[in-house]
């Protein structure tokens, strides 16, 4: 007697335009042929003229949910039903769930961070600096804020974007954040607990950009995390290295958000250490 099968695949995916450098493809499948779950993680090139139709299209087909990168990130938001309260604080969605007919927008970002961060401190009490402004520096600073940091300053380029965030995160969680401008390089008080690096500097191709920090001001214990998944050992994590700091790379909040991810698709838990492998293949190959 022969084996009933199902040949039919639960969906899940990226959208995101240009999509093609997104390596979360190759940690998410193995991930799920771990789990021993028949679901395909997609890369999906979506033109923003075009968002409206893929979501449509992704509840049409029962997919189980979708992540969004560049540029959807704000623009999902008009075709959702709910969003969570990480996402109404941050004001972007990465993470799209698929639940009871509905679909919900979540950040996971900026968890997948506060994850990496536990696992050498208890976010409560922290004091951080963080460089950047954008997407990345907006979920990081909320989801810091929510966890319980005493205290946060961004440093920007930009000043005006710089001081719309702090005034933000302030604003939405209650937690003192100031802004200063980013001249020449950034010394590190005796009284950060954390420096990120939230920018894009340091992202393949420009492996040799160099963060505008002081590391002479870098202490043993300082924590240093860089958010830069590729190459996930940066100049900045080389340097904090050498001098005794505690080092986050940006595969560990990659992995992280992607733990997430999974465990509000499926319901299930993966295994981190597969996901980072898969990456450190992929990166290494
Ligand atoms: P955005 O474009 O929204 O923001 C980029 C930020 O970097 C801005 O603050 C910008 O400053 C700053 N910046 C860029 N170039 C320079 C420079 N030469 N000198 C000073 N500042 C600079 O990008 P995102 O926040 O979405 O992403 C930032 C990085 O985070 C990306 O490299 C991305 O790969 C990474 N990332 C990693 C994740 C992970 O899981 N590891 C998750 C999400 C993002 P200004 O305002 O002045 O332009």
């Amino acid at each position: 007697m022969s084996t009933p099968r199902s040949f039919k695949q639960e969906l899940v995916g990226v959208f995101g335009y240009p999509v093609a450098e997104n390596p979360t493809q190759a940690m998410i499948e193995p991930a799920f042929a771990d789990m021993g779950l028949a679901w395909r993680y997609l890369t999906v090139e979506v033109h923003p003229d075009r968002l409206g139709d893929a979501v449509r299209g992704a509840r049409a087909m029962g997919w189980r949910g979708f992540n969004c990168t560049i540029p959807h990130k704000i623009k999902v938001i008009e075709f959702l039903d709910e969003l969570s309260p990480a996402a109404k604080a941050i004001g972007a969605v990465n993470c799209v769930i698929h639940r009871d007919g509905k679909l919900i927008g979540d950040n996971t970002d900026g968890k997948g961070f506060v994850t990496s961060v536990s696992e050498v401190r208890d976010p409560k009490g922290l004091s951080a600096l963080i460089l950047g402004a954008g997407g990345a520096a907006r979920a990081i600073a909320v989801e810091l804020a929510l966890a319980g940091a005493s205290r946060l300053t961004i440093v920007n380029r930009t000043a005006k974007t710089g001081e719309a965030l702090a005034a933000h995160v302030t604003q939405q969680t209650g937690v003192p954040t100031d802004f200063q401008p980013w001249t020449g390089d950034v010394a590190v008080p005796s009284t950060t607990d954390l420096l990120v690096n939230a920018t894009s500097i340091g992202l393949f191709p420009d492996v040799d950009a160099r963060v505008a920090v002081d590391v002479t001001s870098f202490r043993p214990g300082l924590i240093v995390s860089d958010v830069i998944p590729n190459p996930p050992r940066t100049r900045l994590i080389r340097d904090a290295e050498s001098r005794g700091c505690v080092v986050l790379d940006g595969l560990g909040m990659l992995v992280n958000q992607g733990v997430i991810g999974i465990r509000l698709w499926t319901g299930q838990e993966p295994k981190p250490e597969v996901m980072r492998q898969a990456l450190e293949d992929v990166f290494s190959a």
